[in-house]
């Protein structure tokens, strides 16, 4: 390739139209602590996704880590090795001890089967990850979390915009919680929000991201400093116009892999996990045992080509330094997610992305 193809390019609206955005905050001089384009981008954002309540957060991480104090989660949380590693990240900043159980051989998410037997008297919670955004099998653990009387948060980073027969899957669970990361699918270059049913609890969230301040004089929480910014919620704001185009053009490319890969003997595409409305935000394909080459020699030659796929996600999250020492790390205890880890590339995908492109990515892992 004349230039290098990365896994994804974040999305940008015009530059113009960001300017009377800015003039606006030049000219009232509020910069944070729940603006105007704070509250307007969370009244925007619960229109557009179908939700009662959401509260914006500087980052996805830190909604996480507060989303877990906000339902004082103590002890061990039942969670995935196969996300990004923020989602564990978020149990350890809270002093619990993640449980890693295995995932589902077709959707690559938690299994439910394999719950409930991982949990203890110490069990407070279930974390699942709505892996590239595909949903998770929400009633069998909403089941599960019933009958042991388990909160449920669900990372929902890939999730946004997702629906099932019933709506936004972000209303699932106790909380939900998502990230406007860069390379996330909705970007506010940095940011996140935590998805909530009532406003008692977004109030608490709210505390909780504000130092645990209640007016200005009483403190109820150690709370932290998670607060959006106007700049980024500004951004939100215009991005959020331009988020139906780009899933459009997100869709086509999701289509042409699909039609282009269909015959390559030991590829899979990962299909959907039943949504109605999906937000492509990643492309995963599986290098399985029928194809020529290893997932790593493929994904080598393809760098070397000037193409960028990234293995998400390699390594397990159970195999860092920090969390291989627990029981549940251990390989017999995540038997899928270790195939997985080991045969998943994530292949480039974003709106400005080429067919043309996407001709030649396919044509060369075809041609292995
Ligand atoms: C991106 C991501 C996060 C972290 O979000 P940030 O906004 O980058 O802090 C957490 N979990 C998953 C699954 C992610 O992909």
């Amino acid at each position: 390739m004349s230039k290098p193809i990365y896994v994804t390019q974040p999305y940008l609206p015009p530059l113009e139209e960001f300017i009377p955005y800015l003039e606006k905050i030049w000219e009232n001089k509020i910069l944070t602590n729940g603006g105007p384009f704070h509250q307007q981008l969370e009244q925007a954002l619960c229109e557009h996704l179908g939700v009662e309540y959401i509260s914006l957060f500087t980052n996805g991480t830190i909604a996480l880590v507060t989303a877990l104090q906000s339902l004082r989660i103590t002890g061990e949380v039942i969670t995935t090795p196969y996300s990004f590693v923020a989602t564990s990240h978020s149990l350890l900043w809270n002093g619990i001890k993640p449980v890693f159980v295995d995932i589902d051989p077709n959707t690559l998410n938690l299994d439910p089967a394999k719950i409930e037997a991982a949990i203890t008297p110490q069990t407070t919670a279930i974390m699942p990850v709505h892996c590239y955004g595909h949903p998770c099998d929400v009633e069998a653990i909403q089941k599960i979390a019933d009958n042991y009387n388990l909160k449920v948060i669900y990372d929902a980073a890939h999730a946004f915009g997702v629906e099932d027969e019933n709506g936004s899957v972000l209303n699932h669970g106790d909380l939900s919680v998502l990230s406007f990361h860069a390379t996330k699918v909705f970007n506010t270059f940095e940011g996140g929000a935590i998805v909530c049913p009532d406003a008692k609890t977004k109030v608490r969230i709210d505390q909780l991201k504000n130092f645990g301040h209640v007016g200005e004089v009483t403190v109820v929480a150690p709370g932290i400093n998670g607060k959006m910014c106007e700049f980024n919620a500004a951004l939100g704001l215009l991005q959020l116009k331009y988020i139906d185009q780009a899933l459009e053009l997100r869709k086509k490319i999701d289509v042409a892999y699909r039609e282009r890969l269909a015959g390559v003997k030991g590829i899979h595409c990962l299909s959907d996990s039943g949504q109605t409305i999906a937000n492509y935000s990643y492309f995963p394909i599986m290098v399985e045992p029928g194809y020529p080459i290893s997932r790593d020699d493929l994904y080598q030659k393809l760098k070397d080509h000037g193409i960028h796929p990234r293995r998400y996600f390699y390594p397990l999250i159970s195999d860092f330094p920090m969390y291989r020492g627990l029981p549940s790390s251990h390989r017999e205890n995540l038997p899928v997610a270790a195939v997985a880890a080991q045969q998943v590339l994530c292949l480039p995908i974003y709106p400005a992305l080429e067919m043309s492109v996407i001709d030649e990515i396919t044509r060369f892992i075809a041609a292995q």
